[in-house]
């Protein structure tokens, strides 16, 4: 297949993250009969031969079902018992995200967290510091747990993938069920009241179905004995800023399920 200029892949690479952000993330590619189309002239003269010679996108894997949920862990163990997860993680090479990453992310915060947040997977930032969102999407979500009168060292933050995929692009299937069973094993010691979907893929291999965010969001899901909400990406959200209200919306259904009040701004 002759390849994209960097531009055209950029734009592209966008867009597909954009529609990946409102929960749209199967795409297939028509076949294009080259010959009846009109403006073919107009058309990127690398995407002529790709159109023509792939036909189909392969068809996603089916999302793996996770294991039973482990023995409670008491509080004093859990920070213990989540070093013991880390220490299996090791120095892993599972799946190829290991090629290109920097540093593991696996979490931030509280073992006792209430409230735990769940992401994609580390961007550059994070790949550097091997800390969870402490990028710009970081900083938007620092604020939204400030919002909801907590701080950030009161939750807890994990992703789908432990290693950066290059370019940000979304975990293929075989790395994010590589990958999950080990936030599974997170979850299952830290025990959150409430869960936090933040976009398609958390959502996606959480609730093990990938279904549009639209579908999801607004009402309250069960996940491993926590209660799940979903909500869209920080990202999508510095994107798009005027879904923060839907995303506010969202949030203040976790606030109630955890008897917590936004603080008085004043
Ligand atoms: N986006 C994510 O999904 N996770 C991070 O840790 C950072 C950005």
């Amino acid at each position: 297949m002759a390849a994209l200029d960097p531009a055209t892949q950029q734009a592209l690479a966008a867009r597909l993250r954009f529609y990946r952000d409102l929960g749209l993330t199967e795409f297939y590619r028509r076949p294009v009969d080259l010959s009846s189309t009109s403006n073919v002239g107009a058309l990127e003269p690398a995407l002529r031969p790709a159109i023509s010679q792939e036909p189909t996108i392969p068809t996603r894997k089916p999302i793996f079902t996770p294991s039973p949920v482990t023995a409670a862990v008491p509080s004093a163990d859990r920070a213990s018992a989540l070093r013991i997860i880390r220490d299996e993680i090791g120095d892993c090479t599972r799946c190829a995200l290991h090629k290109g990453r920097n540093k593991i992310v696996f979490a931030d915060g509280s073992p006792d967290a209430r409230l735990m947040f769940v992401g994609e997977g580390p961007g550059a930032d994070e790949d550097a510091q091997g800390l969870p969102f402490v990028g710009k999407a970081g900083q938007l979500l620092n604020n939204m747990i400030g919002a909801m009168g907590l701080k950030r060292e009161d939750v807890y933050i994990a992703n789908v993938v432990k290693c950066r995929p290059p370019g940000n692009r979304t975990p293929e299937p075989d790395e994010a069920n590589t990958c999950a069973p080990f936030l599974f094993q997170q979850i299952d010691v830290v025990r959150p009241e409430v869960i936090v979907a933040l976009g398609a893929t958390a959502s996606t291999y959480l609730l093990g179905q990938r279904q549009p965010l639209a579908g999801l969001r607004g009402r309250i899901h069960s996940f491993r004995g926590s209660k799940l909400i979903v909500t869209y990406h920080p990202a999508f959200l510095l994107r798009d800023p005027r879904q923060k209200k839907e995303a506010w919306a969202d949030l203040q259904i976790a606030m109630r399920e955890l008897g917590l009040q936004a603080p008085s701004r004043g």
